[in-house]
C-alpha cells in the first residue's frame, strides 16, 4: 500500500494542517499519513531571508518513507527558487515530493485583517495544485481550475477549490490516481 504523506515542518499551524490534509485526502481518495519534518532552517538563505524550495524537495527525497507514494510538505516559511521572487509551492511533475507554503496565503501578509475562511480556501487550492503536479498534471488554461498557475494571491482567489473536468480526468488516468 502506497500512502500520500502530508509532512509538516515544526512551525506549521496544526489546525490548518489538519484541514488541508483532510481536503487533499478526500479529493485524491488516497490513504494519507502524517509525518514530522522538524526545522526548516537548513533551507534558509540569509541573503534573501527566504527558504529554498529546491533544498526542501531534496530533503524530502532523502526522507521519503518506503511506503510513501507521494510526500507533500507543508511549511509556514516563505519559499523561493533562484529565478523567482517567491513561490507558493513547488512539486516534481509526476514525481514523489512537493511542498506548499502558507506564508503568503494569509491576509495579514498583505497588511489586511485576518480572514480564516480566505486563508483556508487558498491553502486548499495550493495543496491541490502541488499534489496535482505530483500526479503529472501540468498548468491548466482554465482560470477557475486548481491547476491554473498563480503568481499572485489574487490569482489563487480566482480559482475554485477543485480541478476542472479535464484535469480531474487526467489525474484519474494516472497509474496511482485510481489507487485507494
Ligand atoms: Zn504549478
Ligand atoms: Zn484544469
Amino acid at each position: 500500500m502506497k500512502y500520500l504523506y502530508v509532512a509538516a515542518t515544526e512551525e506549521v499551524e496544526r489546525e490548518a494542517l489538519a484541514a488541508v490534509t483532510a481536503r487533499v485526502a478526500s479529493e485524491f481518495a488516497l490513504p494519507v499519513r502524517s509525518m514530522e519534518l522538524g526545522s526548516m532552517e537548513f533551507a534558509f538563505d540569509a541573503g534573501r531571508r527566504q527558504y529554498g524550495s529546491i533544498p526542501v524537495l531534496d530533503m524530502l527525497l532523502r526522507r521519503c518513507p518506503p511506503d510513501a507514494g507521494k510526500v507533500l510538505a507543508v511549511t509556514e516559511r516563505d519559499l523561493f527558487i533562484p529565478v523567482l521572487t517567491f513561490v507558493f509551492g513547488q512539486a516534481q511533475l509526476g514525481g514523489r515530493v512537493g511542498v506548499v507554503s502558507f506564508a503568503r496565503l494569509r491576509q495579514e501578509f498583505y497588511g489586511l485583517a485576518p480572514n480564516r475562511e480566505i486563508f483556508l480556501e487558498r491553502a486548499y487550492k495550493e495543496a491541490l495544485h502541488e499534489t496535482g503536479h505530483l500526479f503529472g498534471l501540468v498548468h491548466c488554461a482554465e482560470r477557475k481550475c486548481a491547476m491554473s498557475l498563480a503568481t499572485a494571491v489574487r490569482h489563487i482567489d480566482l480559482k475554485d477549490d477543485a480541478f476542472c473536468a479535464a484535469c480531474a480526468r487526467a489525474w484519474r488516468r494516472h497509474p496511482e490516481g485510481t489507487q485507494v
